[in-house]
């Protein structure tokens, strides 16, 4: 997609940063949407740029939930479609989800381009367009989903959403499964799930669980829900990111 040598050392992350211009280009990123990327890039250094195992063990709660849910549905904005729109689309299909737009900054346009641009990417039905139902508790335009998609679901996926928003998702007794890379952001301290790891490993790993989970039991999914400790998880990235690799890799 972009003339970035392999063996560069930063490789990865000059590809991703490409992938966000492209879609500031195609209309699909907002200008917020650079500055988000900035910010997770930093954390994600911090990291070590890998999935911390209590991340992978997020990963495969939220899997679980995914597979649990009656309703489950991804939600989709500028950055997430620019950076993993094939992913999004599989992961709808492994557990059944639905797909909605949903965006800080909503502007018809750029949701049409969103919904489009994952079509291209093998996408059947994207919600988001309808937005005739309110998320109580924000004001018009961030309250905005559709009544059939993220106002109807009992799961939801919110990559690196707003902090308001995902409290008031959470107040609406959904279950919350955020993608954030930095553990002390408001959406992550509010989910029911906190992964905290970048999107582009994330989504994969999610789907990769839930691949693997495809044949357990209720009992099993709802005994692997019930173990995921929230606090532990945003504890040890916490530690991750301040003091390195250390208390994490038991
Ligand atoms: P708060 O949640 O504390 O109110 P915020 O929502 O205002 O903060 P933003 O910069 O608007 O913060 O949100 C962007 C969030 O998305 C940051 O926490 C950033 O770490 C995260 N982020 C950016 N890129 C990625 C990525 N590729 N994968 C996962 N998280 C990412
Ligand atoms: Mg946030």
């Amino acid at each position: 997609e972009v003339d970035v040598p392999e063996d560069h050392p930063r490789y990865q992350s000059l590809v991703t940063r490409h992938r966000i211009e492209a879609g500031v280009e195609k209309g699909i990123t907002s200008m917020q949407g650079l500055i988000a990327e900035g910010r997770g890039e930093a954390f994600d250094y911090l990291l070590g740029e890998e999935t911390i195992p209590s991340a992978d063990r997020a990963a495969r709660a939220a899997a679980a939930h995914f597979l649990l849910g009656d309703h489950p549905v991804i939600s989709v904005n500028g950055n997430v479609a620019a950076l993993v729109p094939e992913e999004v689309v599989e992961l709808a299909e492994v557990t059944g989800a639905d797909i909605e737009v949903n965006l800080f900054g909503r502007t018809e346009e750029r949701v049409r381009a969103i919904a489009d641009h994952l079509r291209e990417h093998g996408a059947g039905e994207v919600k988001g367009l309808t937005a005739d139902a309110r998320i109580p508790g924000l004001s018009h335009e961030r309250a905005k989903v559709d009544a059939d998609g993220i106002y109807d679901a009992d799961v939801v996926l919110v990559p690196l959403e707003d902090g308001d928003r995902a409290e008031a998702l959470g107040e609406m007794g959904k279950k919350e499964v955020v993608v954030d890379l930095n553990p002390l952001s408001r959406s992550a301290q509010v989910a029911t799930v906190p992964i905290i790891d970048n999107i582009l490993r994330a989504l994969p790993n999610v789907m990769r669980h839930a691949r693997d989970l495809s044949g357990a039991s209720r009992t099993e999914l709802e005994a692997i829900v019930a173990e995921f400790d929230r606090e532990a998880a945003l504890d040890a990235a916490e530690q991750r990111l301040r003091e390195g690799a250390v208390a994490d890799d038991e």
